[in-house]
Order: structure tokens, then sequence, then C-alpha cells
């Protein structure tokens, strides 16, 4: 039972506190604020992380399961927040809790806090639900004073122990609690170690540490106008004020931020009495693994320093030894950690990492939760401890998280380097590169030749893909998640930073400039295209290993639960195969537009779109279709027996013509030159000699001048077919009812693939697909068209193929009359891009910087066009399907967005009834898996 509130308490609440918070804060008051941990009994247990964080949930749950840990009290999650409503004061009753339960601890250990004959020491320590591994405070040794330490020099008899504490305690008070710079305290260290020519914290003798306590409340004299606080009740209660409000440090809120972790989760606070690492060579610090955290493999493994307290091992200043060396220095402390090890793994089925103390040869434990691994190690744990009986089917498919999977596919930085990050820009396409950066496709490819580039541009566009595809990583400053940088990236699997203006880019200087320093062709530097990060500087990579067969394994074992399909975006033989070998059961788009792309093509292309006349461009489209027929060929082959989704052209008509402003940078330089014709004349006279001579000038003179008209022609043409708006402008299938012989001639270069396929005896299923219909006229249209040519190539062949027509829905008002197209389509493919584009009216291209704003003001939870927005364009979606199969109650529907391959997003498509999901080969995979996993979640549901 809780203390009764009074009415005039709730009256002095409502007129402190806005109407909003009044409940937040009565919960609190009558709340149980302490939960006491100790001596084989825990208020608590491991199911609270929400309320006592992961530390505080783990402390209670090792003692009760009979660990070794040091007895103490948790201070909730609940009185955090309500500490931050109240502006950062404790609700009045915490005081009282807080002291009986510190009396309960002081009872326990036989000491008591500020006793000046067995003073009681306490670690303060933070920790949310969510594991923020580092980013917020600790506060150890707290109880100590001028004259507890030396209460602890007689009962301990060891006074260099005494003063290491009592330095330790002011130097992270006065961080931590005070805002004082850690440099400072350091300094000061470093000063005394350079005057008596040590190198180590722990050849500093008790006099020198005596010194340094003395110079240390000095610097917080001069700091905070005050003396060290003395009073050790008054030292707890502005330590624990300080752990709530590390959770708003800096680095914290950008964890949290990278991480994806709710910002009103709040910390809670574990008051613990102190064992200590520092007491002599018997003692000692360190943390572990129950299992190598990069390889997977099952050892004990981590590292430990001898006479150090805890934050040395971090810190760095000594170089801890493995934990293996703890065989020989304490060999029964080993055992009985691999013991410990051993019944955790078996106490939570999984692996965990853990921090542990010795004290004078008595281990205890500090801390345990979940291990992060790598990849790699993921699986590996999975399947082990599968082979191992701790886990069944299901809870190691559950184990492994999709980003595991994503890295296993990419290549990622060797870990446990230093990462000098100079930018940040959206986390486009996973995987880590470094290389020598470059500003333009050619210059990538010639770079290539001798390592590794990164394609550093403003944006890119097709014309640059093959930079692209030399390139090992490629970073932009402008564009979002599904800008063509990100699609195309994805689609290669190269590694991609997307969007990142923290930097500025000149393509034409060859200059970027990041952290106030200027990078220029050349110079190295290294992305995390998981992350979003920029790094300076080359970091070492490590490769991916895709047939490793335990990875095969798992992915099967994963499959044995999936019920949603999983497809590929593909559009080249290459990637088709590649996709084919990770999983992927069909091709659910294939974009047309980059096979007009190819240098060879282009030409023919760029003639088709220049003429204004059907009869010429039906010639162009004519030399066009042998090409076309012969990659739709390479593809069903790749593909056999697998369903492929053809969509037709889409993209504006201006986008294969050269940029206007390349054009006039030409056409200026061509005029420049031939303006110098006047000299040119007088040279031709000079020559009069050498006949050979001047009719090349004459020749080469000529030529400029009809370059020049084909390029100013050409520049015209470009200028006409410009738009405001080209994402809403003359594309998808209004290109093909204005262009009618463009649907026939890709039609009938699909159709006739197919015939010449399955004449080779191959099942080919092709699905063609209109691109960007709003309405069922335009479907019905262009179905005709597929129709009529369909039946005219049978003919010709003499043999069917049977095929699907289909079409995109990308517009909200596709979704809207979504019965009507039904009518008129064997299939749906959601383009969630486009959709998500045309439903917040965000231009993907666009959108980033005021995204990324929108998350930091919490007016979104994440970028649109990374993770579906369920509530406004799943809604779409889901009405979509609903009237799509009321009408045509076997209809196909997918969809082939980028969401595709978004974890999340697989997820909500599983649930609205989509056959299929359809994604970039790389995240194959990662669908797989994520497909699997919300299968396995509906079992456990539904059981
Ligand atoms: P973080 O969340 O940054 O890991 P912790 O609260 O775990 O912070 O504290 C950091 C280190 O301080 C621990 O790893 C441990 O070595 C040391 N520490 C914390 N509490 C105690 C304690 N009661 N006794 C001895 N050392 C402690
Ligand atoms: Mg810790
Ligand atoms: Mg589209």
């Amino acid at each position: 039972m809780g203390p009764r509130r009074r009415p005039l308490c709730d009256v002095v609440i409502r007129s402190i506190f806005p109407p909003h918070k009044v409940g937040r804060v009565e919960a609190a008051m009558v709340a149980k604020h302490c939960y006491f941990f100790g001596n084989g009994n825990a208020d608590g247990d491991g199911s609270m992380r929400d309320l006592l964080g992961g530390k505080g949930a783990g402390l209670a749950e090792m003692t009760r399961a009979g660990l070794p840990v040091p007895p103490g009290f948790t201070l909730t999650t609940r009185t955090c927040l309500a500490f931050f409503d109240a502006d950062s004061a404790c609700p009045t009753d915490v005081d009282a809790q807080m002291c009986e339960h510190l009396a309960k601890l002081e009872q326990l250990r036989g000491r008591s806090l500020g006793d000046l004959d067995k003073p009681l020491l306490l670690s303060v320590r933070s920790g949310a639900a969510v594991s923020m591994p580092g980013m917020m405070d600790t506060v150890l040794n707290l109880g100590l004073n001028d004259k507890t330490v030396l209460a602890l020099v007689r009962s301990t008899s060891n006074a260099w122990y005494a003063w290491d504490c009592y330095r330790r305690f002011i130097q992270m008070f006065g961080n931590v609690v005070l805002g004082m710079p850690i440099r400072r305290f350091e300094e000061r260290i470093a000063e005394i170690k350079h005057v008596r020519g040590i190198t180590r914290d722990t050849d500093m003798t008790t006099k020198d540490l005596q010194k340094l306590v003395g110079d240390y409340k000095q610097l917080v004299q001069t700091h905070t106008g005050q003396a060290f606080p003395q009073d050790a009740l008054k030292q707890l209660r502005m330590a624990r004020d300080a752990v709530y409000r590390s959770w708003f440090n800096r680095e914290a809120i950008e964890y949290r931020r990278l991480e994806g972790i709710a910002g009103d989760l709040g910390t809670a606070v574990t008051v613990q009495a102190m064992v200590f690492g520092n007491l002599g060579w018997k003692s000692g610090s360190g943390v572990g693994f129950t299992r190598d955290p990069s390889t997977g493999e099952k050892i004990l493994y981590g590292e430990y320093l001898l006479n150090a307290q805890g934050e040395d091992v971090v810190a760095g200043l000594r170089t801890p030894k493995p934990l293996a060396d703890l065989v020989t220095d304490m060999p029964a402390v080993h055992t009985q950690l691999a013991d410990i090890a051993q019944r955790l793994e078996g106490h939570y089925r999984d692996a965990q990492d853990f921090e542990f103390t010795i004290e004078q040869s008595t281990l205890y434990m500090l801390q345990t939760r979940k291990a992060k691994r790598t990849g790699k190690a993921a699986i590996r744990i999975a399947m082990d401890m599968r082979r191992e009986g701790l886990v069944d089917d299901r809870e190691a498919v559950t184990m492994v998280e999709p980003r595991h999977v994503e890295q296993v596919m990419h290549k990622i930085f060797v870990p446990g380097q230093a990462r000098n990050v100079i930018a940040r820009g959206l986390p486009a396409s996973p995987g880590a590169a470094a290389g020598a950066v470059c500003f333009t496709s050619e210059n990538a490819v010639a770079l290539a030749e001798h390592g590794p580039v990164i394609l550093v541009r403003v944006e890119t566009s097709p014309e640059d893909i093959a930079g692209m595809a030399a390139a090992q990583g490629i970073l932009t400053s402008r564009g979002g998640m599904t800008s063509h940088a990100a699609v195309v990236a994805r689609q290669m699997g190269t590694c991609c930073v997307a969007g990142c203006s923290d930097i500025e880019v000149d393509e034409h200087v060859g200059v970027l400039m990041a952290a106030g320093r200027a990078y220029t062709s050349g110079d190295w530097l290294s992305l995390d295209g998981s992350s979003g990060e920029v790094i300076t500087g080359r970091l070492d990579l490590s490769d991916p290993d895709v047939s490793d067969p335990e990875f095969i394994a798992f992915m099967d074992l994963a499959d044995s639960f999936r019920k949603l399909g999983v497809r590929t975006n593909a559009d080249q033989p290459e990637d088709v195969r590649k996709a084919r070998e990770f999983g992927a059961e069909g091709i659910g788009l294939c974009r047309t537009e980059h096979m007009f792309f190819d240098a060879e093509r282009l030409p023919i292309v760029q003639s088709m779109i220049m003429s204004g006349d059907a009869d010429i461009r039906r010639t162009c489209l004519d030399e066009l279709l042998p090409h076309q027929r012969h990659d739709f060929a390479e593809i069903f082959e790749a593909m056999d027996g697998l369903p492929c989704t053809i969509r037709l052209l889409d993209p504006p008509l201006h986008e294969f013509l050269p940029r206007s402003i390349d054009l006039t940078r030409e056409i200026n330089a061509l005029e420049r030159g031939l303006r110098r014709t006047g000299p040119i004349a007088e040279m031709i006279r000079l020559l009069e000699d050498d006949e050979v001579e001047q009719s090349r000038v004459v020749r080469a003179n000529e030529t400029a001048k009809e370059l020049l008209e084909a390029r100013t022609e050409l520049l015209a043409r470009s200028e006409s077919l410009q738009e405001m708006n080209p994402m809403l402008g003359h594309r998808g299938c209004r290109l093909g009812i204005s262009f009618p012989e463009i649907t026939q001639m890709q039609a009938r270069a699909i159709l006739e693939a197919a015939c010449d396929v399955v004449e080779k005896g191959i099942d080919v299923r092709p699905e063609i697909m209109i691109p960007l219909v709003g309405s069922a006229g335009e479907l019905a249209h262009q179905r005709a068209i597929v129709e009529e040519t369909a039946a005219k190539v049978f003919a010709e062949k003499g043999r069917r193929v049977e095929f699907l027509i289909g079409t995109m829905i990308e517009l909200p008002r596709a979704c809207l009359t979504a019965d009507k197209i039904a009518e008129h389509a064997d299939f749906f493919s959601f383009g969630t891009n486009d959709l998500t584009q045309t439903t917040f009216g965000f231009s993907r291209d666009d959108s980033g910087p005021f995204v990324r704003i929108y998350k930091e003001q919490g007016l979104m939870e994440h970028d649109p066009f990374a993770s579906i927005d369920i509530d406004g364009v799943g809604a779409l979606v889901r009405l979509a399907v609903r009237k799509g199969r009321g009408r045509k109650e076997r209809l196909k529907v997918g969809i082939c967005g980028e969401h595709g391959g978004d974890p999340t997003s697989v997820g909500f498509f599983a649930d609205s009834g989509l056959d299929y999901v359809s994604c970039s080969p790389y995240r194959v995979p990662v669908a797989r898996l994520a497909a699997a996993q919300h299968a396995l979640a509906q079992l456990a549901d539904a059981g």
C-alpha cells in the first residue's frame, strides 16, 4: 500500500503541473519507487526491463538465480519520468523510500553511508530499458569524504586503495554531477605521472593519490565556487538526479536517434554496494561474453585488468588482458566465471555479455545483457544453440535480427577500429566501403583501375551508372532514401550514404567540404551505409561470405516458417542470377529504362525522342527491338520457371537526353572554337603550300559547325521536353498512351523473347506491368495494345505463351478506384515509392532535409520512404487490396517499392494479405527472414 494522498497534496499538484502531466505525477506519487535486490532475493525480476531498466532487471534476475551480486536497489524509470515532468525534482516520497531501502542495504552489509567507523560505499548507475552502452553516466565510490576516507584506510589497512577510491570518486562526481570536463582531472594525473616519470596509474604512490585528491578538491572549488560536498546522503541525492539527467546526454540523444529508440522512456537508477577491484593484485575488473561476439565461436571471451575498477577496462589507460590469461592469474575464479557463463546462457537461452569485479579473489557479477554481435556471429550462435538443444527451431529463427542478415550480405568494417566521423547522412544502402574520393563518373571508372573509390556527387542520375558500378561506395549530399543513388546502390549491393547535408560538394571544382576540411580527388574516406556515417581516412574491411553453409542452412530454416513470397527487383541478367542465389522466387520488378541507357542504344533512343514523326519513331523502335528482346530472353532463361514482372517504360523522355547544362557548356565551347574563324582563315592562307594540312583545318572547322547545329537542335528539344514537375509529368502509362508504338515495341520484345525461350524448352512466365495508372481507362487502353500485339506475335511464331497483364498501383486515385482497375488487371503491384511520394506530396528526391527536421522535432517517427507509413500509405494499400480482391477474388497482389526489403514494412504487407514482396537482390535474404519472423509472431499470437 502506498501512502494515502491528502486532498491538499492534490491541490498542490494541480496548481504546479500542467493538466497533461498531472496524471503521471500522481501515479508516481503513490508508486513504489525502489526495488531491492540482495542475498538471493529481489523485488523485481528479469521481465521488468521497462520499469527497472535492463541493468536493474538483470541484477534482480541474477540475484534470484543465486549468482554473486552485490546488493542494492533500483529506482524506476517511472520515477525518472516524474522527475523530468517536475523539472528535475524528485516526487516528495522518493527520498523517504530511498532511505528505507538504504537502511536495509546498510544492515545487510554491516556498514553505513557516511559512517566514521565502517563507511558504506555505493555505485549509482544508469540503465534504460533498451541497452545504450556507455551513453549515460555512472558514479562509483560514493560516500567518501575527508573523514570516511580515513575510516576506510583504518578498516582495510590499505591506504593506497582508499585514496585511489577517493580520487576516482571526486573525478566521476565532478564530471557527472558537477559537469566539469573530465580532461581537467586527467591533466592532473598526467602531470603527476610526468613529474614522477611513471606511466601506469597503479604506479602512483599513496602520497601521489593524496596530492591528487587535494588538487581535485581545489579544481572543484574553482569550477563550482563551492567545496566538494562532504555530506554522503547529499552526495547520493545529487548523483541520483544527475544520472537521471544523463538521459539527455548529447551522445545518448544521438544514439537514440540512430537506433530509433524513443526519447521518452527515461532511465532507471541503480544504487548498489561497491565491491573493489582495486584492492591489490588479487583483485580486478573485466567484461566478458559467453561466446565470441565477432565469430560466434563458443569460447569464454573478454578482457580484464588486475588492481583496477571497471571504467579502467574501457578507458584504455592500461591494456587489458584476454580472459584466457585468468586461467593462470586466478584459476579458481576463471573456472567459476566459465561456470557462471554457462548458467547465464542456460537461463537466458541466448549469448550474454557480462561485467564482473574480483575483490580479493572473490567474484562478483555486476551486469548482464544480451550480447551484441556481428551478423556472422548471430547466425552461428543461433545454429549452435539449436544443435546444443538450448533453443528450438522457432527460437533460432527469431534470435537473428534482419540487420544481422543484412550485415552478412555486405562488407563490414573490421570491429574495434576508431571512427573519426565527419558527417552523417541517410543510411541508404548497407555495407561499408573505404576508398579514394572522386567527383565524376568518368573519374571513378578511371581511378577504380588503381584501387577502391568512393563516388561523391550532389545527386546521381542515370548517366552516372558506370561510375556507380565502378565505385565501392557512393556519397551524395542531396536526395532521400528512394533517390536515384539510393535505389541503384541497393540494387547493385553497393554501400551508399545519401542526402548527407553535413557536407558540401562542388563536382566541377572537385571538392568536398566536411567538418571544416576540404577533400579533393584521391583523398580517402570510409562510408558506413548501415548507419549513414562518413568517416575520414581508411578503415579496414572484411568481406561478406554468402556461400557460408551455416548461413544457407539458417535461411532454409527460416524459409520453413515463411508464408509470404519474396521476389527481386532486377533488370540485369547478372543481378537476376545473383538474386536467385539469394533465394528470390521471381522478379517483382524489371525496369526497362535501364535497357534504354546502354551506350550503344542511347543514340537510337535519342533520335526516337527527337523525331516529331510517328513513322521515324517506329523505325527507331524497330532498331531497339532486337536489343530488348535479347535482354528479356536472357532474363527469362535465368529465371527459368519463375514469374517475371516487366514494367513498360516509365520515366519522362527528357531523362534520356543530355542535361541542358551540359549541352549549353558544349555549345559554348564549340562556339568559342568557331569564333576563331578569323585567325583560322589567316592560318589557312599561311598554310598555302601545305595542302594536306590546309584541308584538315577546313574539315575540322566544318565538323564543328555541324556538331554545333546538332547540339543546338538537341538543346531545343531537350528544353521543350523539360517539365516543371517531371515526377507528375509526362511519364508512366501516359507515355504509352501518347506514343502507343513504344508499348507495341516493348510488348513485342517481351513476347517474342518468351516464345523463343519456350522453344528452348524453358518455362517462361511473363507478367507485363503498366506503370502509373490512375484510372481504369488508362489500363484498358494499354491492355488492348498489349493484347493486340500478343495476338500478332503468337500468330507469327505459331505458338502461344501464357502471360499476365497487370498494373503498378502507385497513385492514390488508383487505390481509391482499385475495384474498377481490377477489372482490367490480372495482378496489382504496389509501387510504394511513388505511392508514398504522391500520398504525402513529398518529393522523394527533395524530402531528405525536411524529413530529418520532422524526425528531430518528433513530427515523424521514421522516414516514410524507408519504412512504410502504415496509417496513411498503408491504409491506401489495404483499401486497394480489399477493393481489388472484392472485384477479382484471385487477383495476385505484390509490392515492388523499396519497402519490400524493410523488415517492419514486410510484416505490414504480410498482414495486408499480399502474396509477395519484391526488393533489390541484396535485400532478398533480409525480406525472407523478416517474413519468416512475422509468420512466427503470428503463430505465437494464435497459440
Ligand atoms: P555502463 O552502463 O556505462 O556500463 P555501469 O553502471 O555498468 O555503466 O558501470 C560501469 C562500471 O563501473 C561497471 O562495469 C563496473 O565495473 C563498475 N561498477 C558499477 N557498479 C559497481 C559496483 N557496485 N562495484 C564495483 N564496480 C562497479
Ligand atoms: Mg556496464
Ligand atoms: Mg513509380
